[in-house]
């Protein structure tokens, strides 16, 4: 069998999607499973809908995400250009041979006497099929056309290709995914595959550039079924060697709806800049229509390229639960070494003064707040009472700890005591262990004491680790604190 070649071939009119993402890393792992190559191809024929920006979002994610192709526009590979925009030059001569063949035909009707066949179809309430008005057009009638100014787009024929290929208008395929696929190609209407201004329609593009770029399976939404039978008859037309074709189901909302940005983020740039880390992204991706052989999900992409099946994945859509990734994401925060995790961090953390802190300071940090991280910009809010020498005080927890008669007595003896602790953690850790005690026989729950002091140096009830934060802190920072929150001033 040749080589398998597999291709993601977004369209640059917005950052790359979480779907278009599921969609390359399907095409990816098909490819790894099946030692083939996966190639990148840029479809910008719609000029207006394209951008640069885009093109660059598109690049940087799928490299984020780990799904380097080995061929494409910046990568380069025998079948380039890989960005339709540059193979501009390529697409008439087929539609040359289309015409030769008798498999299409120039069209001149006005965008007016088309919208007038729409009408007509509506009024009738009959689905829009083009009349083929211009199918038998005489040289003589062309000319005459030309002559007043009209330039053609050209069409399809489908009938034509339909009987020369095929015993009946039912054209069926078998679906790498959805299993035997068929439709009535009656009801589809001769497309345009080129515009009167020269431009390939994305129907006609794609098939001569996967012809072209050899590819064998085209992997890609079921949203593009119906495109699927009009490429069919193109490469037929042609005498190309037709390709396997998948058709992955859609993914959706919780609610069932279509994903849309109002449930949260959609492009993979997004997910990034909220915390998501894109290894948790794509193993997420992953599991929306495929699941491992072991029931084991949580997994890097390389052990999922090797269970990889593509007849297992499930026909039907899925549902982006984001809780899901997010509980997913808060797993990969955890499996990271601490020098990446301080690293990726960071962007998080441009708000505070990070030369207040020694690197080992940094590294208890984060040691003692990456527990509950669930996204990486959690940290933001996590730790605001590492740093400066105040610390903004909660008034709920102002009200409700620091303001206790009991609380107060503890802050006063923990100042009065801590000057004499040395700062260790060996030390902290048997100093409030003793205070604690001390205070219990007084009648005040450990749990208050410890509440009362973490209130005075974090303005929290709840947060990192105690010893911890008392030690980077320090002992001057802490006692300064816990002074501030004594009603009688020290
Ligand atoms: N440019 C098309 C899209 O973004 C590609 C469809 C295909 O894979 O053929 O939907």
């Amino acid at each position: 069998m040749s080589e398998v070649r597999v291709r993601i071939a977004p369209s640059p009119s917005g950052n790359l999607h979480v779907g278009t993402a599921r969609t390359a890393l399907f095409n990816y792992l098909f490819a790894k499973k099946n030692n083939g190559k996966f190639v990148l191809r840029i479809e910008d024929t719609d000029a207006e809908r394209t951008s640069q920006e885009y093109v660059d979002n598109i690049f940087d994610s799928l490299k984020a995400l780990g799904l380097n192709w080995d061929e494409g526009p910046d990568v380069g590979g025998n079948y380039g250009p890989y960005t339709q925009s540059e193979r501009f030059d390529i697409y008439p001569k087929y539609i040359q041979e289309l015409l030769d063949k008798g498999f299409a035909y120039e069209c001149f009707c006005t965008p007016e006497e088309l919208e007038a066949e729409k009408e007509e179809a509506t009024a009738n309430k009959k689905a829009y099929v083009y009349s083929k008005k211009c199918e038998n057009l005489t040289e003589e009638e062309k000319a005459k056309l030309r002559a007043e100014g009209r330039k053609p787009a050209i069409r399809f024929n489908i009938a034509k290709a339909q009987k020369a290929f095929h015993d009946s208008s039912i054209l069926k395929f078998d679906d790498l995914v959805k299993g035997e696929l068929q439709m009535d190609t009656d009801l589809i209407g001769d497309f345009v595959i080129m515009k009167s201004n020269g431009a390939p329609t994305y129907n006609y593009a794609v098939v001569i550039d996967d012809a072209l770029m050899k590819i064998t399976h085209v992997i890609r939404g079921e949203d593009h079924i119906s495109n699927t039978y009009k490429q069919i008859l193109i490469f037929e037309a042609l005498g190309f060697d037709v390709p396997r074709f998948g058709h992955l189901g859609m993914i959706l909302a919780p609610d069932r709806s279509k994903l849309s940005k109002r449930h949260g983020a959609t492009a993979v740039s997004d997910f990034v800049e909220q915390g998501y880390l894109t290894e948790a992204l794509v193993n997420f991706v992953a599991l929306l229509g495929w699941a491992p052989s072991d029931g084991e999900e949580v997994k890097p992409v390389e052990a999922i390229a090797a269970d990889f099946r593509i007849g297992e994945i499930s026909s039907s859509n899925s549902i982006f639960e984001y809780d899901k990734l997010k509980w997913m994401n808060s797993h990969y925060i955890k499996m990271l070494p601490m020098d990446t995790l301080k690293e990726m961090l960071k962007p998080y953390l441009t708000q505070y003064d990070l030369t207040e802190l020694t690197d080992e300071q940094f590294t208890k940090m984060v040691e003692i707040t990456r527990e509950p991280l669930t996204l990486l910009s959690d940290i933001t809010d996590a730790v605001p009472y590492f740093f400066g020498q105040d610390v903004a005080i909660d008034p709920e927890v102002q009200a409700k700890v620091l303001d206790l008669e009991d609380s107060q007595k503890v802050l006063n003896d923990f100042v009065e005591k801590a000057q004499t602790w040395d700062w260790t953690e060996e030390n902290l850790h048997n100093k409030l262990e003793e205070f604690r005690g001390t205070w219990k026989e007084q009648g005040i729950k450990p749990k208050a004491t410890m509440w009362a002091i973490r209130a005075a140096v974090s303005g929290r009830t709840r947060g990192a680790d105690m010893i911890g934060l008392l030690e980077v802190l320090g002992k001057e920072r802490t006692i300064h604190r816990a002074k501030r929150s004594c009603k009688v001033s020290r």
